[in-house]
């Protein structure tokens, strides 16, 4: 959840400002979408030529690489916050900055064959997760650092909303690479 990307609407839905991804899925709903986008993500990635998957299109673009090693970072942050919401009593979720995370750990030279692996892994045990909760378990809460209290129901879209969100990053950065080097 960044709240500077996903803002409420007038209807009290998160709704992300890039992608047009809306915080208003069953929990049935988050489960399948998370199944069928990390598929996405997987041949987004890989239909990336391997001699363009460090390279960016613009310098404050992240390359493919680092979309993946960003999104491994992430599908297990979020799959620990839910958790750790359902597990404790209003836990403090600390933020998260994407940014300075991916200059630390060079996200550019970080192999997406490490990163979809792990992506996969987290998103497997995030939806065995959602599948075994019971109903009322959707209204426990954390404390995010940043946005305030949340509810499971709305943490838990982060998942496939990150994941969708940087499927799209993927396929539309992949076409640019592809463009801008034809004989790669
Ligand atoms: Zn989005």
């Amino acid at each position: 959840m960044d709240p500077t990307q996903v803002l409420r609407g007038d209807d009290g839905v998160f709704t992300c400002r890039e992608c047009g991804f809306r915080y208003a899925l069953s929990g049935a709903e988050i489960a399948r979408v998370c199944a069928t986008t990390v598929v996405e993500v997987r041949a987004a990635a890989l239909a990336v030529p391997e001699s363009l998957r460090a390279r960016r299109t613009a310098p404050e673009v992240w390359s493919p690489n680092a979309y993946c090693a960003h999104l491994a970072d992430a599908s297990e942050l979020i799959e620990g916050r839910a958790r750790r919401i359902v597990s404790e009593d209003r836990p403090l979720l600390r933020g998260y900055d994407q940014d300075e995370a991916a200059v630390r750990g060079r996200f550019d030279e970080v192999s997406m064959d490490t990163s979809l692996p792990r992506i996969e892994a987290a998103v497997a045990r995030f939806v065995s997760l959602v599948e075994s909760l019971p109903e009322a378990a959707w209204q426990r809460v954390g404390m995010h650092e940043e946005a305030g209290e949340l509810r499971l129901r709305e943490l838990a879209h982060d998942m496939p909303h990150e994941l969708t969100h940087h499927a799209g990053d993927l396929r539309r950065i992949g076409a640019e690479l592809q463009a801008q080097s034809p004989t790669s």
